[in-house]
């Protein structure tokens, strides 16, 4: 049975000391004895969980004792290992970081107090130690790659969870690569019909342009080395961005010729004069598109991101993107706050530490402050939420599960949501602990309960008036249909039915 272990090891020689080599196959034999009785809901070995995220970390090239504590980040729940084991074996670092991934627990959906209480657990282990983040988003993310084995429902609260709780924190903390590999796993099983559409028109529009790009980036690169710039002209696949594409998407009624980056080109030059040179160069070879060149250099975004950012009319009616960064500037919009716990070989230690990681840590506790003071909490939850849920909202039953509903939905449409039988005999609504109308617009977050009536005859059609979802007009209809057909069998009487 192949645990992944191979291509772990393989990875760590590549990117890693020789002396590291032993240390990994002793942390794989701790993990594999510990987890021995333990299965994935596929049925395979659990160790192949924590080896899939430890490859993760070690393709990222973070620090060694990051990647011991990813493939020992499951030891400490539910199996007999010790910590006082892992700090004997492997030092008090890694056993620090375990215990803050277990600590950290299973962030579970259930309701906003949970909600809260989750995100200040996430930002209390930010502000801590942020290994612990890295490590509990690479254990998502494998997780996520592996949810077709859970129940559909789980399946559903699994991918929420991550896109509402895990990718603005990653996204936060400048963390692109991650965030991006969050959505995108995650979006198809919260939103699979938006995906296949999503991934659809995008595969559509590529299929009717193979090899553009690379005529694009062959021409690029030669006008740069004509203007005797040293730089690295790369692809981006946006093949990868199906998440940020759909946000997009929403914001413009579902019209593609409104996604400026669908072909977008990476040029990563030596030194920031020659970024702004090379933008000189793309500009005198297409125009720019009005309104969308960005300099971020000059300006950062809020979370770090640097790079020049250029859209222009470019060969055979197609915009493309540009995005201009230094190697430095780079590697930090990869791996954002991650950056600095990534390992260096040239110095076989931690890259330097500079100033702006210290606000960022120092704004992260500002954050979870606000949120323990519970007051500027709504706010800050508002702030959080990404673009995607603009026109959903998430309801929730009082047991905590979530209800994804189109904005202005009502009780009604909660109601036929979660069963038929539940709209077909609701008589009352309790939203937020307060008595509402059935057809109150929801808003997210809200706590909905639902007072049935086993006598009720069935729905009434004047709900067709309010309700929002197709299942609940559907529903309605489908009752008043057969409700007509039963008064009229009894106006008859002695009818039989049929011919
Ligand atoms: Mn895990």
């Amino acid at each position: 049975m192949d645990t992944g272990f191979g291509k772990l090891l393989e990875t760590v020689q590549k990117n890693y000391r020789d002396e590291d080599l032993a240390v990994l196959r002793r942390a794989y034999a701790f993990a594999e004895h510990a987890h021995a009785d333990q299965k994935r809901m596929s049925g395979e070995p659990y160790i192949i969980h924590p080896v899939a995220t430890a490859l993760i970390l070690a393709r990222m090239k973070l620090t060694f004792q990051i990647v011991i504590a990813g493939l020992l980040h499951d030891v400490l729940e539910d199996t007999p290992a010790k910590p006082e084991d892992i700090k004997t074996q492997f030092g008090d670092d890694v056993l620090e970081m375990v215990e803050g991934v277990t600590k950290l627990g299973n962030v579970k959906y259930r309701g906003v107090e949970r909600y809260a209480e989750n995100l200040r657990k996430m930002f209390i282990a930010v502000a801590k130690d942020l290994p612990v983040i890295i490590i509990k988003f690479a254990d998502r993310i494998h997780n996520l790659s592996t949810l077709q084995h859970l129940p559909p429902v789980k399946r559903r609260r699994v991918a929420l969870e991550s896109l509402e709780i895990y990718a603005p924190i990653a996204n936060r903390l400048g963390m692109n690569n991650m965030r991006v590999e969050l959505e995108d796993l995650a979006f198809k099983y919260a939103f699979p019909e938006e995906y296949t559409r999503v991934s659809g028109m995008i595969g559509q529009k590529y299929a009717s342009r193979e090899g553009y790009l690379d005529k694009v980036a062959e021409k690029v690169k030669a006008k740069l080395a004509e203007a005797d710039i040293k730089s690295i002209v790369s692809m981006q696949a946006r093949t990868k961005h199906y998440f940020s594409i759909y946000r997009k998407l929403l914001r413009y009624e579902w019209d593609i010729n409104h996604i400026w980056d669908l072909f977008a080109l990476r040029i990563v030059a030596e030194n920031i004069p020659d970024c702004y040179a090379a933008l000189g160069v793309i500009h005198s070879s297409w125009k720019p598109v009005k309104g969308r060149v960005k300099d971020y250099i000059a300006q950062p975004k809020p979370n770090g991101y640097r790079s020049l950012h250029t859209t222009v009319f470019c060969d055979d009616g197609e915009f493309v993107e540009f995005q201009i960064r230094t190697q430095e500037m780079h590697e930090e919009a990869q791996y954002g706050l991650a950056a600095h716990w990534r390992y260096d070989e040239n110095k076989g230690k931690l890259k330097h530490t500079p100033e702006h990681e210290i606000n960022w840590i120092k704004e992260l506790a500002g954050i979870q402050k606000e949120i323990e003071g519970n007051k500027e909490f709504l706010e800050t939850l508002e702030h959080l939420k990404i673009d995607a849920f603009h026109n959903r909202i998430f309801v929730y039953t009082p047991k905590g599960d979530v209800i994804d509903l189109p904005e202005d939905a009502t009780p009604i449409d909660f109601a036929y949501a979660i069963h038929s039988a539940i709209g077909n005999t609701a008589v009352a609504a309790i939203v937020n602990s307060k008595h509402s109308a059935l057809d109150t617009p929801l808003k997210s977050g809200d706590i909905v309960t639902i007072v049935t009536d086993k006598n009720r005859k069935g729905p009434s059609s004047d709900w067709l008036k309010f309700v929002k979802t197709r299942m609940a007009r559907s529903h309605i209809k489908e009752h008043s249909h057969s409700g007509l057909a039963n008064f009229l069998a009894k106006m008859v009487p002695g009818k039989k039915r049929g011919k």
